[in-house]
This record gives C-alpha cells, sequence and structure tokens, in this order.
C-alpha cells in the first residue's frame, strides 16, 4: 500500500511558472540548493518513479513557506519537500542537530545555571570551541535564559484568580515563553484577565517545529500526538487553545497533518494566535481595550515568514494601529534569514545573514523605537544583526493599555 504523504500533495497542479523559485530567499543566496520548483514538484515526479532522485541537498530548504504563499496554483511546495526528506534522505542528524532540535530539554538543562550558562555561551572561548567542536557559527548570539519559567510564576501568581472568570482560553506558551521570555506569557495573563478572559494553562510539549528542521521526524510526530490529545482535552470544554508565538501556531495546524501525518482536524480551527483572538473579540463589539494616554512608540512591524503563510497579520496591524500613540510602519516583505535553528549553524550562517540584509537595513534605515514580531526566532536574528529591540505584540498591547480602565470597561470583577 502507498504511503499516506507519498502523493498527498497536488504537485501536479504546478504550472511550472517558477515563481516560487523567484520567491526563494535560499536560493538567491545558495548555489547548492536546487530551488522550490525542483526540489518540490518537479523533484516529486521523478522521486515517485525512483527514490534515487532524491537529492540531499533539500535540507538547505529553511521551511519559511514563501514559495507557497507565492505559487498561483496553491502547490504545498515546502510540504512536498520535507515529507521528501522525511521519507527518503539517508543522513543522520548531527549531534549539535540534536541538541539545537531539543529546545524544551535544553530549556529545562540551562535553568539552574541560567546565569552561569549565559555568560559562558557568550565567550568567546566558548563560541570558538562550539564552532569547531559543533558546526554552531562563532557569530552567532544566543537568547539568554531566565532563572524562573513562566509556568511557576502562573502557578505561583495567577493560577488561583482565574477561577473567577467564567469564559476562558487555553494558553500554548511554547518553549520560549517558558525558558527566555515568562515576560510573554505574564503579559498575556494580564491583558487576557482585563478583558474578562481567564487562562488555563495545557499539558503541553514543544511545538516541534524544531524537530522537524533538523530531521527528527519521530520525535517530532512524538510531540505531535501529545499536543493534540492535549488540546482535545481543552476543545471539548468549549476553550480555544491560543498561542502567542506565530511559528508554533502554524506547525500545530498545518505541519501536524501535512508533514507528520498527525490527525489534528478535531482541534485545527480551535488553534488561534492571541492577534486574531483580540482582535475578533473587540470587532464584534464583545470586548473594549483602554489605551493610556500618554502612550507613544514608533514601531516597525516585521511580518514573520509563518505568520504570512497563515495570512494573519492583518489582526496584528488592526490591533497595534489602534494603539492612539502608535506610528507604525509595516516593514517590507522579506525573510530575517533566521528559520529557527537554520541560522546557528556554521554552514548557514551567511546565507542567514545575507538573506536577513535587505531586512537589516531597513530597520536601521527607518530607526524605530523597537520592532513588533511575533516570532521568538526572527527576534533572535533581527536584535542580534540590528541592535533594535524586538517585541512581541502582547507585551506591546500590555504596556499600552490602561488595565484597570480595560478591566472596567468590560465589567471585570
Ligand atoms: S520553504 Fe522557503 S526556503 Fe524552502 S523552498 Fe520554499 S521559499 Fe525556499
Ligand atoms: S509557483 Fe507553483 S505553479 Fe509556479 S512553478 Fe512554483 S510550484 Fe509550480
Amino acid at each position: 500500500m502507498q504511503e499516506k504523504n507519498v502523493s498527498f500533495n497536488n504537485f501536479e497542479q504546478c504550472i511550472k511558472c517558477t515563481i516560487c523559485t523567484a520567491y526563494c530567499p535560499v536560493v538567491a543566496v545558495n548555489p547548492s540548493y536546487p530551488g522550490p520548483k525542483q526540489a518540490g514538484p518537479d523533484g516529486e515526479r521523478l522521486r515517485l518513479k525512483d527514490k534515487y532522485f532524491f537529492d540531499e541537498n533539500l535540507k538547505y530548504c529553511m521551511n519559511c513557506k514563501r514559495c507557497e504563499v507565492a505559487c498561483p496554483s496553491g502547490v504545498k511546495i515546502a510540504d512536498l519537500i520535507h515529507s521528501a526528506r522525511r521519507r527518503y534522505s539517508r543522513e543522520m542528524p548531527e549531534f549539535r542537530d540534536r541538541i539545537l532540535a531539543s529546545t524544551d530539554l535544553m530549556g529545562k538543562a540551562a535553568r539552574p545555571f541560567a546565569p552561569i550558562v549565559n555568560s559562558i555561551i557568550s565567550t568567546k572561548p566558548v563560541k570558538g570551541v562550539m564552532d569547531l567542536m559543533l558546526d554552531i557559527d562563532k557569530e552567532r548570539s544566543f537568547p539568554k535564559y531566565m532563572g524562573k519559567g513562566f509556568e511557576n510564576w502562573f502557578r505561583k501568581n495567577a493560577a488561583k484568580e482565574q477561577d473567577s472568570f467564567s469564559r476562558k482560553v487555553a494558553f500554548f506558551h511554547g518553549c520560549s515563553t517558558e525558558f527566555q521570555q515568562p515576560e510573554v506569557g505574564k503579559a498575556f495573563v494580564k491583558v487576557m484577565n482585563a478583558v474578562g478572559y481567564g487562562v488555563e494553562l495545557i499539558d503541553e510539549k514543544c511545538c516541534g517545529v524544531a524537530m522537524i528542521s533538523n530531521g527528527l521526524w519521530n520525535s517530532a510526530k512524538r510531540h505531535a500526538e501529545h499536543n493534540v490529545k492535549a488540546f482535545n482535552k481543552v476543545v471539548e470544554k468549549g476553550l480555544p487553545v491560543v498561542a502567542t508565538s506565530s511559528t508554533c501556531v502554524f506547525t500545530m495546524r498545518d505541519e501536524y497533518p501535512d508533514v507528520l501525518d498527525v490527525d489534528n482536524s478535531s482541534v485545527r480551527d480551535s488553534i488561534t494566535m492571541v492577534e486574531k483572538f483580540l482582535f475578533e473579540l473587540i470587532d464584534s463589539g464583545r470586548v473594549k481595550l483602554v489605551f493610556k494616554d500618554d502612550y507613544r512608540a514608533r514601531i516597525a512591524y516585521h511580518v514573520p515568514c509563518h505568520m504570512d503563510k497563515l495570512g494573519w497579520s492583518i489582526f496584528t496591524r488592526s490591533l497595534i494601529g489602534m494603539i492612539p500613540g502608535v506610528a507604525l510602519t509595516v516593514l517590507d516583505s522579506n525573510c530575517c534569514g533566521m528559520a529557527g535553528t537554520y541560522g546557528f549553524k556554521k554552514e548557514n550562517y551567511n546565507y542567514s545573514q545575507e538573506i536577513g540584509r535587505p531586512l537589516f537595513e531597513q530597520i536601521k534605515y527607518l530607526a524605530p523605537d523597537f520592532v513588533c514580531c511575533e516570532c521568538e526566532t526572527c527576534k533572535w536574528q533581527i536584535e542580534m544583526s540590528t541592535g533594535y529591540d524586538v517585541l512581541n505584540p502582547i507585551l506591546i498591547l500590555a504596556d499600552a493599555m490602561d488595565l484597570e480602565a480595560t478591566t472596567k470597561a468590560n465589567g471585570v470583577g
């Protein structure tokens, strides 16, 4: 019997226009990469005849999905590429790839020694050793681990009062909020509570995106199955699954079924971004946001590739645009070049910087107060490459909102 994912895709719809190749950020900088048309629909035809035609250089695809957004025929090009890697690649993930993909394990291991780990991994000699031994580029800066995680804060400071809300959301916080940016989760709880929604945590595991990129298919599938099961429990109670990271949301909605063959049909439509969730509440008149009179900021918004693929940047633009003191510039559509763990690798580092250069130059030219972006790995890349701070939209909202006045306006408490 044919494997489900061998030909589930619509590669035969390709009209050979090559628009995908024009939009692929990797093909423009890396001559070893065959490009989306050849690696996707053209290659699939050949691979179905004989797996001999599989090309290991498909590993250079960043899975940014820009080709799929551009394709006029709706061919799932990157899904074809990653399904082919999953089926045919004979390369085993290196030790480095396993480390980079294990975001939750690494976070748990680093947390008790966070200040020491942070200072050690930012020193030149240690970066040099990692470059030499692990092929993690010595120019790359690492995100800082926090000593105290979001879940711990939630249980100690917020869990109790969530029971007083009649309406609730289930929050998928992701690894970055747990280990590097607990302030994103705290802001989420503050904003949701102010508009009258209690927050419930999910028995979540890492969404698995880094495992998919690094070829750890079985681990990614296990994580996906665990998460779908956990989501089913909250969705059955009528709760939406709301998140702050565009890459987690995109992976859990689309990569689970398309790349990992994990059926998420019972929960997919309930998984959403907080910006979409909030905008729809405001638009339907069910909640109100009240902003501080004196909040002022010049903000440049970078739409992450996966937010573009979701088609939901309009919600972030609309929400941030509601803040009276904000001057918002939407940056040109460019990939930042980081693509999760891709930009850490020595063989990709220069490509990653070259891909991101137009974006970095535009940010420096505009000189905003800070950059807004829903993806944590875009944040790492932009902060390292421009020196500008990058804030998740929920942090901007929590800072700009008059939380007390919003609470009153929504009749909470
Ligand atoms: S997903 Fe991105 S890197 Fe991969 S082929 Fe498509 S555009 Fe190129
Ligand atoms: S953009 Fe779509 S239709 Fe055009 S060549 Fe690429 S896959 Fe084929």
